[in-house]
């Protein structure tokens, strides 16, 4: 009986392996239970969709960190050897310069597209958003009134000439901010609003949103711009003087022409050579999922992807906003563009 008790287990994987449609023919490597993570996302809670993908399915997690570029010349290096079988990046941009240098490889899944919004993912499923962030504005609200910020336009006004912190053009959450502004509004407009922001800059770029968001109550600025999340965890997270920050900096939620808030997502997409490719699309597969659509919100304060799946407290405070439908793969398109623009600005 002890004897065949693992080769029942073994066989029940295989079972629920292909009970979750992943194609025929798995390569030999799939058996190991191994899956090995290229992951540019840099949040602590990720930790805990890791535990529970390992304990649902039993496959390991090997996991590399890095910036996505760090990541990408990795890929590229070791080539058809790759180990990588799942690139994940916090920002659309970053999926889609992976997938144009050929580092991606197209999946069909039933469940993801199911799952994800057509606008959130690449048509040929190459890779899928899984979470969302907004970037908006964060204001002080003892200077500035909310009809002042309720537009991307807005932040580039005189009326916030030298009242403008906000971080490099570095940020890849600039550069698709700026790309998304571009498909909205002509590369003219958008370059200058690019000059409009550098002219309004109380500082030169300086740390993340965080620290911009403090610079805000502090009194070095009046407005910033702020990926969501983080904003939510300083609000919602033990640090009493972060806190009382969001007490006195509040969110607006510009709107991008009449179309609404410009949108992010965090995502993932199978490496072109991927050893473990079944396991790979588990894992995305499982990304989507509303229990795990659930801890991307409540552990890192990301609004939730899927379809269908609710947000829980505390993000379901900030969720209300309407979000701009514009496809997430546009950053990528444009961001030769933006970077162009921010460069020539002297944004730096
Ligand atoms: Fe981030």
């Amino acid at each position: 009986m002890t004897v065949r008790r693992p080769l029942l287990a073994a066989t029940l994987m295989a079972l629920a392996v292909s009970a979750c449609g992943e194609p025929a023919g798995q390569s030999a490597a799939d058996a190991s239970g191994e899956l090995n993570l290229y992951t540019a996302r840099h949040y602590d809670a990720d930790e805990q969709l890791y535990r529970l993908f390992e304990e649902k399915t039993g496959i390991k997690i090997n996991r590399i960190d890095g910036r996505p570029d760090q990541l990408m010349a990795r890929m590229r290096t070791e080539g058809t050897n790759s180990p990588a079988d799942v690139f994940v990046a916090a920002d659309a941009g970053a999926l889609w310069r992976a997938q144009e240098a050929g580092l991606l490889q197209p999946v069909t899944s039933a469940a993801l597209t199911a799952a994800i919004p057509a606008n959130l993912r690449d048509p040929e499923g190459h890779w899928f958003g899984l979470a969302r962030r907004a970037r908006v504005i964060a204001y002080d609200t003892t200077k500035v009134r909310p009809d002042e910020v309720d537009t991307y336009e807005e932040i580039v006004s005189p009326r916030f000439r030298g009242k403008l912190c906000i971080r490099s053009s570095d940020s890849v959450y600039n550069l698709s901010l700026v790309g998304a502004l571009i498909e909205a509004w002509g590369p003219q407009k958008a370059g200058d609003w690019v000059k409009g922001v550098v002219a309004n800059m109380a500082r030169p770029p300086e740390g993340g949103d965080r620290d911009q968001i403090r610079a805000v109550a502090a009194g070095v600025c009046e407005i910033t711009v702020t990926n969501t999340y983080y904003y939510i965890r300083m609000a919602n997270g033990e640090d009493a003087a972060d806190r009382a920050v969001t007490q006195r900096v509040k969110l607006a939620f510009p709107s991008l022409g009449e179309a609404g808030t410009h949108v992010n997502v965090s995502g993932g997409g199978v490496a072109r050579h991927a050893p473990n490719r079944a396991n790979a699309i588990r894992f995305l597969e499982f990304l989507a999922t509303p229990e795990a659509q659930a801890v991307f919100a409540t552990a890192n304060n990301e609004f939730t992807a899927a379809n269908g799946v609710a947000n829980p407290a505390p993000v379901d405070a900030y969720a209300r906003f309407r979000a701009n439908p514009m496809s997430v793969t546009v950053y990528g398109r444009r961001q030769a563009e933006a970077q162009s623009l921010m460069t020539t600005a002297g944004w730096r």
